[in-house]
């Protein structure tokens, strides 16, 4: 809480060159991008950074190929070139991966027709992936022996990209860059509107946790509120030539279903594409597409009876799934950009995920429609750009903000990891060595881990069993990634929530010991916090955008 506590003091203190509202993709990238290039940045979010949308995506870094079929080839160039730039940026956490895709009898294409788009798709992504490749029924089977292929009539892989970790971690790292960088951040903490005064924005901020109420002053806003964009530009009176239309998807996690290394594809019921992700230990499978009116939204039981019921249909697992093999779901919003004035009522499916940025230069605001992950290093240029068009001084403006850091720090690591021989310390049911593991989640953060597990090897031990997670990572978590809450830790930081099960991690003897390095005296009470909105039934806890509406209550821990 030291971090947020001192950020939020400094909050108060200056009038800045631009304030964020929004801690998720596309608020932490913009925050990243102009810190980075020398501008004066605060940034908050009502509640965790990435709690919004960004935490509920497919994790896929992809050019978008199913935007194909609308012939959308500009979107979908500009996407494989960001997916491109992420692979070789982020080599530890953006991956390749492959796509197996089963296309069945009487589906709207044939199978070679299908084949030749995804050559297409790897040509508009400059040849930067694997080849794909057409593939039988034959192959299909011998290549996943989980798919039933008995209504295949063929199919095809070609690669895109995943997220090694998830998500919201990769939003937080960039969030992390922009402290490194001098960003004043402090997550829980609302806009409740801002005005425009003597050429300056005065943000009326809320402090979710205190209940305190201060002004933040900055020459330009930002308004990156993702869904809740236009809820926000409402508040602080501007009017865009964009809005947002809004889509719910959700994902449910399971027990692993394959060893390989590759995402499934298949088409669903309505003819949507819908994948089977690897994560971590477990499966990822999702996600739907459905109009929503509003950007408050949660798991209904007919999104789940959809979901399972086009898996089992196309697979073929010794026991199919069911409600039981839920380990947690996952459900975003996603905010779609539409002209204002354009057919609202058109096919919503059709509509461009283009992201959109809206510039007022009289009233120095901008707002930030739509998106996608994948899209983030653009958005970041596009903001810094804005940003110089209304005045700022850009004074780094060749500044590389983004990436792992340069081999010779890697070569470093790597050879003081050897060393030590970190990598025989690895936990035997560990996904991968440890030194690899470290250098993802911290780049060069994790050279300091280095040093405190040589002063004191107990540092270097899994702490909460099943999670991959040590002993000094809760200590630099705890200084390091302003943990509010212990749901920051367990869903953001980590993905420990979204592969083991809730009832799990409570009985685990390392949880108390873990709220103890990241709370201090405050550990019981966060403890207590989190099971009493999680229960022991593993699903998600409502967002903060609709937990007013009540959350379940249970029993709670004596400690
Ligand atoms: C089901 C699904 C699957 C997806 N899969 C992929 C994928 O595989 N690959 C990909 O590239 N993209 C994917 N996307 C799209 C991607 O997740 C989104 O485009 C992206 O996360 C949106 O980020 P954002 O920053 O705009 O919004 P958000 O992540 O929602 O961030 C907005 C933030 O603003 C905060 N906020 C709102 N109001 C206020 C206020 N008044 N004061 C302070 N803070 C406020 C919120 O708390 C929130 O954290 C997917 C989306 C969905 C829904």
């Amino acid at each position: 809480m030291q971090l947020r506590d001192s950020n939020l003091e400094k909050l108060t203190g200056e009038t800045f060159d631009v304030m964020i509202i929004g801690g998720g993709i596309n608020g932490a990238a913009a925050a990243a991008a102009l810190a980075g290039k020398g501008v004066r940045v605060a940034l908050i979010d009502r509640g965790d950074f990435a709690s919004g949308t960004s935490m509920h995506s497919s994790n896929l870094i992809w050019g978008g190929i199913k935007y194909m079929e609308n012939h959308d080839f500009a979107l979908v160039r500009k996407l494989c070139k960001s997916r491109n730039h992420l692979i070789k940026s982020f080599p530890s956490t953006v991956q390749e991966i492959r796509f197996l895709t089963t296309i069945t009898k009487g589906f709207r294409y044939r199978p070679r027709y299908l084949w030749f788009g995804t050559w297409l798709y790897w040509l508009i992504g400059n040849g930067f992936t694997r080849i794909p490749r057409f593939l039988t029924p034959e192959s299909i089977k011998h290549r996943e022996s989980i798919i039933d292929t008995r209504e295949a009539v063929g199919g095809f892989e070609y690669s895109d990209a995943y997220l090694h970790d998830n998500d919201a971690r990769f939003v937080f790292n960039f969030v992390r860059t922009a402290l490194n960088h001098g960003t004043v951040a402090a997550n829980y903490v609302e806009s409740l509107g801002a005005q425009r005064e003597n050429d300056a924005w005065i943000v009326q901020a809320h402090n979710v946790v205190s209940g305190d109420t201060f002004d933040i002053r900055a020459k330009i806003l930002i308004n990156a509120a993702g869904p809740w964009v236009d809820e926000h530009n409402a508040l602080s009176k501007q009017q865009t030539p964009h809005k947002h239309a809004y889509s719910k998807g959700i994902h449910l996690i399971v027990p692993r279903l394959t060893n390989h290394r590759r995402v499934l594809a298949f088409f669903d019921d309505e003819g949507r594409l819908f994948f089977v992700i690897p994560m971590g230990p477990r499966t990822c499978i999702g996600t739907t597409d459905t109009r929503m009116e509003s950007p408050a939204v949660h798991v209904t039981d007919d999104d789940v009876q959809f979901v399972l019921d086009n898996i089992n249909k196309r697979l073929t697992l010794e026991k199919p799934l069911s409600r039981d093999d839920i380990i947690a779901t996952r459900c975003g919003v996603r905010s779609l950009a539409v002209k204002s004035g354009s057919r609202k009522n058109r096919d919503f499916l059709q509509l461009s995920r283009k992201h959109a940025i809206d510039t007022h230069e009289g009233d120095a605001h901008i707002s930030i429609f739509g998106g996608k992950l994948t899209d983030c290093l653009n958005v970041g240029e596009e903001v810094v750009e804005e940003v110089k068009r209304l005045g700022v001084t850009i004074s780094h403006p060749n500044y590389r903000w983004y990436g792992e850091p340069p081999a010779p720090v890697k070569r470093e690591f790597m050879h003081q990891a050897q060393l030590m021989e970190l990598d025989a310390m690895t936990p035997a049911d560990s996904s991968e060595p440890l030194s690899i593991r470290l250098w993802r989640r911290y780049g060069a953060g994790a050279l300091a881990m280095l040093e405190k597990i040589r002063e004191d090897p107990r540092q270097g031990e899994l702490l909460i069993e099943g999670t991959e997670y040590l002993r000094c990572e809760l200590d630099q978590a705890r200084h390091r990634e302003m943990i509010v809450r212990l749901e920051d830790f367990l869903r953001r930081r980590s993905k420990i929530s979204l592969v083991v099960r809730d009832e799990e991690i409570r009985h685990s003897p390392g949880l108390k010991e873990a709220c103890e390095i990241l709370f201090g005296d405050q550990a019981k009470a966060r403890f207590d916090e989190y099971f009493d909105r999680h229960g022991d039934h593993g699903a998600e806890a409502p967002s903060h955008a609709t937990e007013k509406d009540g959350a379940p209550h249970f029993e709670t821990l004596k400690w």
